[in-house]
């Protein structure tokens, strides 16, 4: 149990705040630009809008065991998962999805009990509020640090697909650093199965792991190539005020709080908006009834 969900596996003191000069460049290019773009709008992965429902799909979502007393990430990731598998559903349906957990089954009664980390919730979520069946890790030593279990998780999540003929997808709920070798284990086991990595870590939570991104090229790629998955953006109707100067400013109906000019020049820059600290509408983008 806590080697499971206490581990310190992704923590690092390293932490290197600044951007290299390669990942500048990059940010720049015209395709990313468009590719974030994509998905801040969109608010959901492209894959999973285009997903060919014929095909066998393995979604490899990226995650951390993330801590409750980190409030903030902590609701954050827990959204990010719970949206993921609820598009996915919607897409694909209860009855052709399949959950993969990395949670080992010895510990599944302690993970359906906790709230204490963010992998807990999103298996809770999956057994208590949806129909999709879950298959959790049959892996319980893992060296997490050199991956070389990963050849093991490959072959438990494909035997889903040899158990189960009539599903089409699996979600597998699994540690961000297992993600590119995963992918590369499954393409070589079954290149038939198309595979899609949703990275639900904030930029945040990324920085411990950025050394280690720079000295394994897999790992620099999937950071380049899969930025944290967006929300769908979420707006609220806002009352319409004019001040003493005749301009306009925007009152938040449910906190009261009231901006000055500039939120309702940018209204989706929510960092103008200040609202009180558990106003439901926070981080939301007003508009006007
Ligand atoms: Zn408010």
């Amino acid at each position: 149990m806590t080697k499971y969900l206490g581990s310190k596996k992704y923590h690092t003191t390293n932490i290197r705040k600044n951007k290299t000069r390669r990942n500048l460049r990059r940010n720049k290019t015209r395709r990313n630009i468009r590719k974030n773009k994509l998905k801040r709008v969109a608010g959901k992965l492209e894959e999973l809008d285009k997903l060919d429902i014929r095909k066998k799909t393995i979604i490899l979502m990226g995650e951390l065991h993330t801590s409750k007393t980190d409030n903030a990430e902590y609701l954050n990731i827990i959204k990010k998962q719970k949206n993921i598998i609820d598009n996915v559903v919607k897409k694909i349906g209860e009855n052709k999805t399949y959950f993969y957990s990395e949670a080992p089954i010895g510990l599944i009664d302690k993970v359906l009990r906790t709230d204490n980390y963010s992998s807990s919730v999103i298996v809770q979520y999956v057994n208590f509020r949806t129909n999709i069946p879950i298959k959790y890790s049959s892996i319980s030593l893992c060296d997490r640090d050199t991956g070389s279990c990963n050849n093991e998780y490959s072959d438990d999540i494909l035997s889903i697909f040899a158990i189960n003929p009539e599903i089409k997808c699996i979600i597998v709920a699994i540690g961000l650093l297992h993600v590119p070798e995963l992918k590369r284990l499954i393409n070589e086991k079954q290149s038939d199965i198309n595979i899609i990595i949703i990275n639900t870590l904030s930029q945040e939570q990324l920085k411990p792991f950025i050394p280690r991104f720079f000295s394994n090229k897999s790992m620099r790629e999937l950071l380049y190539t899969e930025p944290s998955y967006k929300l769908p953006i979420e707006t609220f109707k806002v009352s319409v005020l004019i001040n003493k100067d005749g301009k306009k400013i925007y009152k938040c109906p449910l906190c009261e709080a009231i901006t000055r000019t500039a939120a309702p020049e940018n209204p989706e820059d929510t960092d103008l908006f200040t609202h009180d600290f558990t106003c439901p509408n926070k981080g939301k983008i007003p508009v006007e009834p």
